[in-house]
């Protein structure tokens, strides 16, 4: 039986999941291309880099971040570990100072007697065991080995995806359930008199735009056709465009609105709905502002807010099995953004289970299903569940499954599903053995 894995990539990921096969006995080799080669984004020689914000948001349980956390101290993560002891003053969220974070990793790691690391930039596929957790700017010489591999179809070297919210805060009242003539409902449309349009317009065109760093520039520009540049090619475009009503009669008046912006289902469990054709560069404040003046969205709590950056990711669903793993050969594994979650904490988190299933893969020991009641699992769920258009997710309580209750009140309900992920996070813990 084998004991070893190698690991390319110390980021995030690539960080907790060598810290979680180290600590149940696996020798970790580790490798980044750092400090020979630094992406367009990294600059310091250290593991773990904090590329843009040093917040590791909320710590409280009734943010799904938060719970994330909580989850994750279970199995005394580095990440955490090292965040504790940098932490920095930021309210309700989890800050840290980042060169003292990353120093913190990087000793933890390179003073481990079970982890050896190797500065080398990997073009190849490395022999199994192995987690590849190489990020969303992974470089382009193991990209192309990647989209080599058997029942891959494509990678995704860009992130053009549109605000998503929870469907229990959106106004049922005023949106109306169908598709264009008639054909199904499998849309929330949310209808728009000639007035709300034009206040919509005015409000999305002159609505602040998020910054693009130098290197995203090309494809940012190139690469999808955003909804408020739509917008300034004129006051109509979008009335005759993506908010365009024909085939659609609101229920409520008997005719076709003035414009209607569409709401697709995101998750099979029916809790998180897209807006149509909203790919955005707006700061995500503005997204909220501007966004939440669509009728029947006034309260929409944004999941996940539009973004349009380079961001290389799997199409996970067509590859990738339970814990990570890759379904042709269980012991290959991918963690951190490359696989289709997003954020910090995520990528984090998602070396830590692709580490503990492989622990246990290479034990011959049953791996443990997270379910769908942690954020550990509902966002490994995510990624290998098949979806038309599969986009990357943060954590967040609509990918969890609901309760089988109602409970009044955001706050109580969010309360109620944390005091549930961690009880079944504990009884998973029990099953599978989890604690080492
Ligand atoms: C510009 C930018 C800003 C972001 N800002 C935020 C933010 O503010 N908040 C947030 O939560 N998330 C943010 N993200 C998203 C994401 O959370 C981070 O990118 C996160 O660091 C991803 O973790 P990871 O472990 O998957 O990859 P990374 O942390 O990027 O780690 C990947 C590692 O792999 C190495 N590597 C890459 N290719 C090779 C190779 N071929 N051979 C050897 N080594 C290689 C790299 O040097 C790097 O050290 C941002 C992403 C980008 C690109």
């Amino acid at each position: 039986m084998t004991n070893n894995a190698t690991i390319v990539g110390a980021g995030l990921a690539g960080c907790e999941a060598a810290w979680q096969l180290a600590r149940r006995g696996i020798q970790v080799r580790l490798i980044d291309m750092k400090p020979e080669k630094f992406s367009p984004a990294h600059h310091m020689e250290g593991f773990a880099e904090l590329v843009c914000s040093n917040s590791l948001k909320a710590e409280h349980l009734t943010n799904a971040s938060g719970l994330l956390k909580a989850e994750m101290r279970r199995f005394d993560s580095l990440i955490l570990r090292a965040a504790d002891a940098s932490r920095v003053p930021a309210g309700g969220a989890l800050a840290v100072d980042r060169e003292k974070f990353s120093a913190q990793i990087t000793k933890a790691l390179t003073e481990h007697p079970l982890v050896t690391f190797e500065t080398a930039l990997v073009d190849s596929l490395p022999d199994a065991p192995c987690i590849i957790a190489t990020g969303p700017l992974t470089d382009p010489a193991l990209t192309k080995a990647l989209s080599a591999l058997p029942g891959l179809r494509e990678l995704h070297f860009f992130d053009a995806a549109a605000p998503i919210v929870t469907a229990e805060s959106i106004d049922m009242e005023k949106v109306f359930r169908a598709s264009r003539y008639e054909k199904g409902s499998d849309y929330l449309n949310c209808p728009m008199d000639e007035a709300e349009y034009n206040a919509f317009y005015d409000a999305l065109v002159g609505a602040e735009l998020a910054e693009v760093h130098d290197f995203e520039k090309k494809l940012v520009f190139e690469g999808c056709l955003a909804v408020e540049i739509l917008a300034s090619r004129g006051r109509q475009t979008l009335a005759f465009g993506p908010l365009k009503p024909v085939g659609l009669v609101d229920p409520h008046t008997g005719r076709e609105p003035y414009a209607v912006v569409q709401l697709r289902q995101e998750n099979e469990q029916g809790t998180l709905y897209g807006l149509v054709g909203f790919q955005t560069r707006l700061k995500w404040g503005e997204q909220k502002r501007v966004f939440s003046m669509i009728p029947g969205l006034e309260h929409a709590e944004f999941v996940r807010y539009g973004v349009m950056h380079r961001n290389t990711f799997l199409r996970s669903p067509d590859i990738l099995s339970r814990n990570y793993a890759l379904s042709a050969q269980p012991l290959f594994r991918f963690a951190g953004q490359l696989t289709g979650v997003e954020g910090y904490m995520e990528s984090a988190a998602s070396g830590m289970v692709a580490a503990i299933g492989l622990c246990k893969a290479l034990r011959g020991e049953e791996e443990p299903d997270f379910g769908g009641q942690t954020v550990l699992g509902a966002l490994e769920r995510h990624v290998r569940t098949p979806s038309p258009d599969f986009q990357p997710m943060n954590a967040n309580f609509g990918i969890l499954d609901p309760l089988p209750m109602r409970v009044k009140g955001k706050r109580n309900r969010y309360a109620k599903l944390s005091e549930r992920a961690l009880e079944a996070l504990d009884a998973i813990i029990d099953r599978y053995e989890l604690r080492n």
